[in-house]
């Protein structure tokens, strides 16, 4: 028999679908794939339950329904003062995993090169590497995660297409400050690269820290595509909704992607986050306010089990040190001892990492976007587990 295709045959199944079994196997606490763990606002679902009713069900238009489009459009304008035209510079997708894919099919061709920061969310290498592009790493090195600028000018190349940049970004709650996006925009001019912006965590800051998109910045309007996500804005994660804002003539050949990818997405689905897209800026407070306290709580008890614990500003997650428990063993083996033994299952930061070698391995990735009970649970359970372990 004649072998599948190299790139999808070789992976594995996710680290997050893998901890989320496990979890659940033990009858373990689940912090580790990020998902809050309640329905979502009453009022989005049933703006959608009713249009389900009503109608529309069948095909909407392949871009999105211009509710939507508009609405994308809108928040653009309204948070960030960026000024897009919703018709040829917006479009929706089945989720921000959709987008993300439609974006690097649409921009690049077999021998680019694309630039990842490391940690690195796993969907983006996949993509990348079937087809037939290079990826380049730059790794952030913890606890501060920040950007190594000699490295990222030594990673751009003449080859180099793009850098995909997730800020806020999954899995170090890192907000990506203002110097560090001139320092890309400049490398970006320089060699005439585009920027692929995973920003789905857009609204999902704290501690006054501001969220500032590529895209706003001089230059580069014609180069970026900004990809948001209605599961994380509205915390409804299966509803899969992701949209994507750029310049006409990438937008185009990104589309081209979707056409033949999902080609569309629920229309009541989309209908009902246009609704929540236009809700006033208290909604949007409200949700990164109760997050902030959900992240001081679950660093607090993380804390109180000994765990060294590191700063995040944005997401949906917090890092931990675990070397200060005294578990000499690698980041994968702490997260499954705690499922198994401490009932609390997390992610390991190395899986954020194509080279295990290059990735640390002391640190264990947990969400907090959960019920105050739940975090408060999980954290006597794992200073339980800590105190049996003599720390
Ligand atoms: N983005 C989620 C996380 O980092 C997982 C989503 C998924 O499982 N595909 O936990």
């Amino acid at each position: 028999m004649r072998a599948a295709s190299r790139v999808f045959s070789g992976l594995g199944t996710t680290i997050f679908t893998t901890m989320s079994a496990l979890a659940s196997e033990h009858g373990a606490i689940n912090l580790g794939q990020g998902f809050p763990d309640d329905e979502g606002p009453d009022d989005i679902r049933a703006v959608a339950a009713k249009a389900i009713i009503d109608g529309p069900n069948q095909y909407p238009p392949m871009m999105g329904m211009s509710e939507l489009r508009r609405a994308v459009a809108a928040a653009n304008n309204r948070f960030y003062g960026l000024d897009i035209d919703w018709q040829s510079e917006t479009m929706v997708t089945s989720g921000a995993t959709e987008a993300l894919a439609d974006c690097l099919i649409g921009l690049l061709n077999p021998g680019d090169e694309a630039i990842l920061i490391e940690p690195a969310y796993d969907s983006y290498r996949p993509i990348i590497e079937a087809v037939g592009a290079k990826v380049v790493t730059v790794a952030l090195e913890p606890p501060h995660w920040s950007l190594p600028l000699q490295a990222l000018e030594a990673a751009f190349s003449d080859r180099t297409k793009l850098i995909l940049l997730n800020t806020p970004m999954n899995p170090t709650g890192k907000v990506f400050s203002r110097a560090e996006l001139d320092a890309i925009a400049a490398l970006m001019i320089r060699h005439d690269a585009y920027a692929v912006c995973d920003e789905v965590y857009e609204h999902l800051v704290f501690s006054g820290a501001a969220h500032i998109p590529l895209m706003t910045l001089p230059g580069m309007r014609e180069r970026c595509l900004r990809i948001g996500s209605a599961g994380k804005t509205f915390s409804l994660t299966g509803w899969r909704i992701g949209y994507i804002t750029g310049p006409a003539n990438l937008m185009a050949p990104v589309a081209k992607t979707h056409q033949f990818v999902t080609f569309t997405t629920p229309p009541p689905l989309q209908l009902a986050i246009a609704w929540g897209l236009e809700q006033d800026d208290a909604y949007f407070a409200q949700l990164a306010s109760s997050l902030q306290a959900k992240r001081d709580r679950l660093a607090k008890g993380l804390a109180d089990a000994g765990l060294d614990v590191l700063p995040t500003d944005g997401t949906y997650f917090i890092s931990a040190d675990f070397r200060s428990l005294g578990f000499n063993g690698t980041d994968d083996e702490f997260c499954r001892e705690i499922t198994v033994k401490a009932k609390v299952s997390a992610i390991p930061v190395s899986a954020f990492y194509a080279d295990p070698a290059q990735a640390p391995q002391h640190l264990a990735r947990f969400c907090f976007c959960k019920q105050d009970a739940v975090l408060d649970d999980a954290s006597a359970r794992l200073k339980a587990y800590a105190k049996g372990q003599g720390g």
